[in-house]
């Protein structure tokens, strides 16, 4: 049957492929039909399964008897012990692979599905928010059943999930996946600033096509328009590949802007810089011939570890970046753990639990907290001064004295390894409170940036990664023009640059107001540069 559907957002590009569903912890739930001679060997599978996961929560249980926090975690254990020997999950279970002759995992995932239906509807709000125990018991199960986590090269796969996470989506790029969708999720978020920033294909915010859509589907992803159809007919793919004609076709027409220079007919130099957070995206923004980096988001190195990298690992990690960029200029955002990437990191900060963390301990808060990361960022930072244009950027600033407190570390740390020279220190202004106080933070600045996807999440209130406020998440809207303009007219007035570094550059619709407004540089995804170079070159 042919589905088609629209999503809240796409990273770019065109795919076909086959839908491989991932469960919540982005294993892989293997969903195939068996035979009635089958049956019996599944029914073994499973009791074994459930048999493996009780005991292994038993151990569990006591282990944890001698823990300071016994008494708040056992009954936990105890009550997914009590799921665990519940009837009706062996049953039900079996009922499905019986009837509907499916495999374990797949009758398994739909007596979940019912279970945690039955919770949903249960008035009482504790019984309710119960339900997350039944996907962590699910999940004990799945594993003693030897569903793995995905890995391996899966060249003609579009992965399916509820969520994906901004690091999911580069090991995704590095398997060689095809593509990928996500029910959840918005427009700049960063699981897409990524996607778009390594060239992986993806949709967010696409609701049910994860309901509908079964392993081995085939599944068209038009990440141009937004859009995805399921099992599409021999006419649509025939148009597909007609699509994905035209779109090679205008790409290898831009290929000819990576060696023009970033200017005006009339001759205004605005430098077109790249956003990028993996070393492996140098290459790609020297391909595009950007004029340098923007905006390192240092925090995916701290990401892709479990523990929080030392200095002298931060230091090879930014040499790298620095080398493949020779004399470009580089710009590094100090770690800016945002709300949707708190997950990862959590633990290296004490386990931050705070209640709503985007209006949290993020940026620039967080660093003024832990002055030792602070400083061992700086000092690992500045060790690329000596050979490399380096500057530094402020994340999350809304007051003068963050400013402030972060150069006084700046100072210190160039003073222990003995740097002379100027090091710019920039403000982002991604607060609403920074642009309305931008003539302050202009006195303590060598340079602004605007990040305009927190500008436009703090600005109106919408969380860039909520498919069901993306609707709502305007870059035109008349309040994030007119804070805009403030921070240019504090910028142009202490005579210090603006740049702008969230995905607004890319808007070329945008260009001409840029140009109007005397900014100093333009910081996007690399493979965006082609398009703004082309329309700023025709302004
Ligand atoms: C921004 O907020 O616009 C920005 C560039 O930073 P990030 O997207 O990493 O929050
Ligand atoms: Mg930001």
């Amino acid at each position: 049957m042919s589905w088609h559907g629209q999503s809240v957002a796409g990273s770019g590009g065109l795919v076909l492929g086959v839908v491989q569903k991932l469960d919540d912890r982005h294993h892989i739930i293997p969903e195939y039909k068996i035979k009635k001679t089958q049956h019996e060997s599944e029914f073994r599978r499973f009791s074994q399964a459930i048999l493996q996961a009780r005991l292994s929560l038993q151990n569990e249980m006591i282990m944890l008897k001698e823990h300071p926090h016994a008494h708040e975690l056992l009954p936990i254990l105890e009550s997914h012990h009590l799921m665990l020997s519940d009837p009706e999950l062996e049953v039900g279970t079996k009922r499905f692979i019986e009837q509907d002759c499916i495999n374990t995992e797949w009758a398994l995932k739909r007596c979940l599905a019912r279970f945690e239906q039955a919770f949903e509807h249960m008035d009482d709000v504790y019984l309710k928010s119960r339900k997350a125990d039944i996907s962590q018991v699910g999940q004990r199960i799945f594993q003693c059943l030897g569903t793995s986590p995905q890995a391996t090269n899966q060249a003609q796969s579009i992965m399916l999930a509820v969520d994906f996470s901004p690091t999911d989506v580069v090991s995704m790029w590095r398997d060689g996946v095809a593509g990928f969708v996500a029910s959840q999720g918005g427009k700049d978020s960063h699981t897409m600033i990524v996607a778009r920033g390594v060239g992986l294909t993806g949709l967010v915010g696409t609701h049910d096509l994860f309901d509908q859509a079964e392993d081995g589907d085939i599944l068209l992803l038009n990440a141009e328009d937004n859009t995805w159809r399921l099992n599409p007919t021999a006419d649509e793919c025939l148009a597909y590949e007609l699509k994905q004609q035209q779109l090679d076709e205008k790409r290898n027409e831009l290929k000819a802007y990576a060696s023009q220079p970033s200017q005006s007919k009339d001759g205004y130099h605005l430098p077109l810089l790249a956003n990028i957070e993996f070393v492996e995206e140098v290459d790609i923004a020297l391909q595009y011939g950007v004029d340098g980096i923007g905006l390192f988001r240092t925090e995916f190195l701290f990401m892709q570890s479990d523990t929080l990298p030392c200095e002298e690992e931060q230091a090879a990690y930014y040499q790298q970046i620095v080398q493949g960029m020779g004399d470009k200029p580089i710009t590094f955002r100090l770690l800016d753990v945002g709300a949707d990437k708190l997950a990862h990191v959590q633990a290296m900060f004490g386990d931050y639990d705070g209640e709503n963390p985007a209006l949290g301990l993020r940026g620039v808060r967080m660093l003024l907290r832990n002055p030792g990361i602070l400083k061992t960022q700086l000092r690992a930072i500045l060790s690329c001064a000596k050979t490399s244009d380096i500057s530094i950027l402020v994340p999350m600033v809304v007051s003068v004295n963050e400013m402030i407190a972060v150069r006084k570390q700046l100072q210190e740390a160039k003073l222990e390894l003995g740097i002379q020279q100027d090091i710019a220190l920039g403000c982002m202004i991604e607060v609403p409170a920074a642009a309305l106080i931008a003539e302050d933070l202009a006195k303590v600045s060598d340079f602004f940036s605007i990040g305009s996807n927190d500008l436009v999440q703090y600005g109106l209130a919408v969380d860039r990664s909520d498919e069901h406020v993306g609707y709502l998440y305007d870059v035109n809207h008349t309040a994030i023009k007119r804070l805009i303009q403030m921070a240019v007219d504090a910028a142009i007035k202490r005579d210090i640059p603006i740049t702008v570094c969230g995905e607004l550059a890319a808007n070329t619709s945008w260009t001409q107001t840029f140009l109007n407004m005397q900014i100093s540089g333009l910081s996007m995804t690399a493979r965006h540069v082609l398009a703004v170079r082309k329309q700023l070159r025709a302004l």
